[in-house]
C-alpha cells in the first residue's frame, strides 16, 4: 500500500480489507486446512498505517507456501523412508527417533511404494528437510516434522460433500450404461444395495431405466470418493421401485416407500459382486459331463477358485460334508420352509460344521470344482418345503416395516427424496411422468 493515500481512501480500503479478511477466514475454514493461520493483524484499530497483508498467502500441509519450498515425488520400489531422509540432511539419530515415535501414529513401515510424498524445505533446494509429508490416500496426510524434536501427525483433509444425480437407460449392461456417461461404476454397488429387495440385478434388461442421488466427496475441487447413496429409482417391465436412505439413532439403511427395509430376507446370490450365472435352474438340461438329460435343480455361479461363498440368509448349518457328485458342500436351514445348499466348494470356511449358526452374508466356504464339475463355480440350490425350486423365480415375503411411530419422520424424508428423484430427467431422453408407485413383486 502506498503511503500517499489520503485518509478517506485509507479508511475505505481498510474496511474493504476487513471485509475481505472475514471472507478469507470463512473461505479458509472451508477450503484450507489451517484457518487459524490466517492472521488477524490487519483488523487492529490503529489508524496510522495499514499492515502489509498478503491475501494470497497460502498454506500447504500447514506450511506457508511463500516461505517454504516443496519437493514432490513418489516412493520408489524398495525405497526406505530412512534413505530419503538421510539424503535430505536428517541425521540417523533423528530417523531412529522418528521411527520409534511414528509406531503408534503412522508407522513408517506402512509407507508404500507408488504413494506421493513431499519434502518441505526452506527456500533453497539443497537445504535440510524440515518435514516429510506422506499421502497414504487422498483423504489424509501424515506430517513427520523435524523442526524441533520429532513430531508425527496424521491430518484429515477437509472435504466438501456434493450431492449429485445420475440417470440412464440400459442398452447392453448396467455397467456399460454407467461408464458410457462417465458415472463411477462404484455407483452400481450403491444402487444394488439400495434396491436389493425389489430388483434382481442379474436380470437387468435393455430398456430398464434408473435414477440415483448420491454424495461425492471433494477435496480442493477434486472428487476423491463416493459417499452415501441417498435415493434410487429403477424402472423395468414389472414396475417402478424407489429406495430412500434413512438414518437416525435406531434405523439406518434403505427403505421402500412404505418404510420396509431394503435388507433382503435372502441375498439374490451367494457370491458377492458380479458373479456370472453360468447355468440356470432347468428341468430339461443336458448335463455337460454325463451328456444326458438331467434336470439342473440349482443355479450355477461361475467365479474364480477361492472366491468366498456367502450364506444367503441367517440360519443353522445342517451339513458340511463331501460326496461324489456334490463335492464338498454345505446345507443350511433358515426356517421351517427354506433351506439352501452350496456345492463344489474348494474348502469350508473356518468353523463351518453342522449345528453352527451363521448370519446372512457370512463366508461359509470357497469356490472350487470338487465333485462333478467342469470348472470353478458354486451350484446354489434352494429348497422350499423340502423341494428344490428356482430361487430366481421365488417371491420372498417382504421384511417388516419400521414401527408406526417412526413412519411420519421417515415419510417426510421419503417425500423430499422422491420429489428429487422424479425431477431428474433421464439422460438423453424425455422425462417420464411419475406414476403411482407399484409395490415390489
Ligand atoms: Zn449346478
Amino acid at each position: 500500500m502506498s503511503s500517499n493515500l489520503n485518509n478517506r481512501n485509507r479508511n475505505f480500503l481498510r474496511d474493504v480489507f476487513a471485509a475481505l479478511a472475514i471472507a478469507v477466514i470463512l473461505v479458509a475454514g472451508y477450503f484450507l486446512y489451517q484457518a487459524s493461520l490466517v492472521t488477524s493483524d490487519y483488523l487492529d484499530d490503529s489508524d496510522e498505517e495499514l499492515v502489509d497483508v498478503d491475501f494470497n498467502r497460502e498454506f500447504k500441509f500447514g506450511f506457508d507456501t511463500e516461505t517454504h519450498h516443496f519437493e514432490t515425488s513418489r516412493i520408489k520400489n524398495n525405497q526406505f523412508v530412512g534413505e530419503i531422509l538421510t539424503e535430505n540432511g536428517i541425521s540417523y539419530n533423528q530417523v531412529a527417533k522418528l521411527e520409534e515415535k511414528a509406531k503408534d501414529i503412522f508407522d513408517v513401515r506402512d509407507i508404500r511404494a507408488g504413494k506421493r510424498f513431499h519434502l518441505v524445505k526452506k527456500d533453497s533446494c539443497n537445504d535440510t528437510a524440515l518435514a516429510f509429508i506422506y499421502e497414504p490416500n487422498p483423504l489424509r496426510y501424515v506430517v513427520y516434522d523435524f523442526r524441533d524434536s520429532v513430531k508425527v501427525d496424521v491430518v484429515e483433509k477437509d472435504y466438501s460433500i456434493i450431492v449429485e444425480t445420475a440417470s440412464g437407460e440400459i442398452k447392453s449392461s448396467l455397467w456399460q450404461s454407467m461408464t458410457d456417461q462417465g458415472i463411477n461404476p462404484g455407483v452400481i454397488d450403491l444402487m444394488e444395495d439400495a434396491l436389493a429387495s425389489s430388483v434382481s440385478f442379474y436380470h437387468t434388461k435393455k430398456g430398464d431405466r434408473f435414477k440415483v442421488i448420491f454424495e461425492r466427496k471433494y477435496i480442493d475441487g477434486e472428487a476423491v470418493s463416493l459417499g452415501k447413496m441417498l435415493g434410487a429409482y429403477y424402472q423395468n417391465k414389472y414396475g417402478e421401485y424407489y429406495s430412500v436412505y434413512y438414518e437416525n439413532d435406531l434405523y439406518t439403511g434403505f427403505y421402500d416407500m412404505e418404510g420396509r427395509p431394503s435388507k433382503k430376507t435372502f441375498l439374490k446370490s451367494p457370491i458377492k459382486g458380479s458373479a456370472r450365472i453360468s447355468s440356470r435352474y432347468n428341468l430339461r438340461r443336458i448335463h455337460p459331463i454325463k451328456k444326458r438329460r438331467i434336470p439342473h435343480l440349482g443355479t450355477d455361479y461361475a467365479a474364480p477358485y477361492g472366491t468366498p461363498i456367502m450364506a444367503v440368509a441367517d440360519g443353522v448349518i445342517t451339513k458340511a460334508t463331501y460326496n461324489r457328485n456334490n463335492g464338498r458342500y454345505v446345507k443350511m436351514r433358515h426356517d421351517g420352509t427354506y433351506e439352501t445348499q452350496y456345492l463344489h466348494m474348494q474348502k469350508f470356511a473356518k468353523g463351518i460344521r453342522p449345528g453352527v449358526n451363521v448370519s446372512q452374508g457370512a463366508t461359509i466356504g470357497y469356490v472350487g470344482s470338487t465333485g462333478l464339475a467342469t470348472g470353478p463355480h458354486v451350484c446354489f440350490r434352494f429348497w422350499k418345503n423340502r423341494k428344490q425350486i428356482d430361487h430366481l423365480r421365488e417371491n420372498f415375503p417382504p421384511a417388516d416395516p419400521m414401527p408406526e411411530d417412526e413412519l411420519p419422520e421417515y415419510f417426510e424424508l421419503r417425500d423430499s427424496i422422491r420429489t428429487m428423484l422424479d425431477q431428474i430427467p433421464f439422460a438423453g431422453d424425455l422425462k417420464i411422468e411419475s406414476e403411482p408407485v407399484k409395490e415390489s413383486l
